[in-house]
């Protein structure tokens, strides 16, 4: 047998992506399975946006790039933080990697050490403690439940931090749960991130315009300008124009930190697809009007799925105010059924009697629930609530 490396036994493949390749593979054998377990939006990229990247493979755009990104997208991501988040960066604050995945990466190889402690609010998306521990580092989960509505409070925060506390991690709009960060609770936040020079922030908002709240987005830099010499915003084209399979992330930060992270780009990958970041360009200087009828169309379904969640016996769903993620509460499902007794064998009870594929909870650092991606026609979630509803019941 061939030895692997304690690095790689310390992670486990992303749980998302095999649940979705557990779904797909149902299908192909001819079963009627309905997948809810991927993160990408069911629409195509805005046809614009298609259309640059055919021009710039006729041009001949074809060859590497500069590491950190071309000049071009560079500029269109300082405009994209002027105007969308009133944020000032000059382009050796930049860096465009392949996907928000891989910014998160090379922050994580760049900043951490072996007993470096990262704090992680839970529910999480997968990949922040798996990229921790890949860089020998620790995650420091914090939990925030249903019934603090998946936010972390500041007085959680506080007793969490230590003296190797090197960086906190905000996801707002969040994966899995939907929740938003008010600018006030952010503001509360950066009160006690204040008193701990050491920590630096994350803040990744991939999520940022699929939004429903009640106020307009806000980062922890809009509520609090003077942590920027150690924040460092994450974003990305892949969810907002429904550009997944492009693989264009980008990242924001303090220069000497941008720096190091495009060392570790420069040494793993290089730059991103140059065709790709020509596309991302054309979608971040483009037309933004394609992106209201997406949110629409996500706000819809999530009010209709909430609704119908919240009908099933057993089963709590809040409302959220974004993404395309429901995270229900099925603990008391859980409960009242045999043979069940945690949510990864709720998601198996579902996939095999329901035949429809949800990620479990416990991924994402909370047991009991399960996740339900909203990014697929109305009509393909009612066929799956029908069936949810017919095998757990009705209140
Ligand atoms: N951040 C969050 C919170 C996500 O949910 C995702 C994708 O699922 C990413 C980052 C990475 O996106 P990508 O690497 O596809 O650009």
């Amino acid at each position: 047998t061939i030895r692997l490396s304690g690095r790689v036994n310390r992670i486990k493949p992303s749980p998302t992506l095999a649940v979705d390749a557990r779904a797909k593979a149902l299908k192909a054998q001819g079963k009627d399975v309905i997948g809810l377990g991927a993160g990408e939006p069911d629409f195509d990229t805005p046809e614009h946006i298609k259309e640059a990247a055919i021009r710039a493979i006729r041009d001949g755009f074809t060859k590497y790039t500069a590491v950190d990104g071309t000049p071009g997208l560079k500029q269109a991501v300082i405009g994209k933080f002027k105007r969308d988040n009133g944020l000032d960066y000059t382009p050796e604050e930049i860096l465009i990697s392949v996907g928000g995945k891989q910014s998160f990466f090379n922050l994580a190889q760049a900043l951490l050490d072996n007993g470096d402690e990262v704090i992680i609010p839970a529910p999480y998306w997968v990949s922040y403690p798996d990229m921790v521990l890949l860089a020998d580092a620790t995650p420091v989960i914090i939990s925030a439940g249903i019934d603090q509505a998946f936010k972390i409070r500041p007085e959680q925060l506080e007793r969490r931090i230590t003296r190797n506390t090197r960086l906190l991690v905000i996801n707002s709009p969040s994966n899995p749960t939907g929740a938003v960060y008010t600018r006030a609770e952010l503001a509360a936040l950066g009160e006690v991130l204040r008193k701990h020079p050491q920590v630096l922030i994350a803040t990744d908002d991939m999520y940022e315009h699929i939004l429903w709240a009640n106020e307009p987005f806000s980062n922890i830099l809009n509520a609090c300008p003077d942590l920027k010499d150690r924040t460092i915003v994450l974003n990305g084209v892949s969810k907002v124009y429904a550009m997944t399979g492009w693989r264009i992330g980008y990242a924001a930060g303090p220069k000497p930190l941008i720096a190091a992270m495009k060392k570790i780009q420069s040494q793993s990958t290089s730059n991103p697809t140059s065709i790709a970041q020509v596309a991302a360009e054309a979608a971040l200087n483009g037309d933004q009007g394609c992106i209201a009828p997406m949110v629409r169309a996500f706000k819809e379904r999530h009010d209709r799925l909430v609704s119908r969640l919240n009908k099933i016996r057993g089963v709590r769903c809040l409302p959220s105010e974004g993404t395309f993620y429901a995270f229900p509460d099925f603990s008391r499902a859980i409960a009242a059924t045999d043979g069940v007794n945690n949510d990864s064998d709720m998601a198996e009870y579902l996939l095999n009697k329901a035949e429809v594929a949800l990620v479990p909870g416990s991924a994402f650092g909370a047991e009991g629930h399960l996740r339900l991606s909203y990014a697929t026609s109305m009509q393909i979630l009612d066929k799956a609530l029908d069936r949810i509803e017919k095998l757990l019941g009705t209140t």
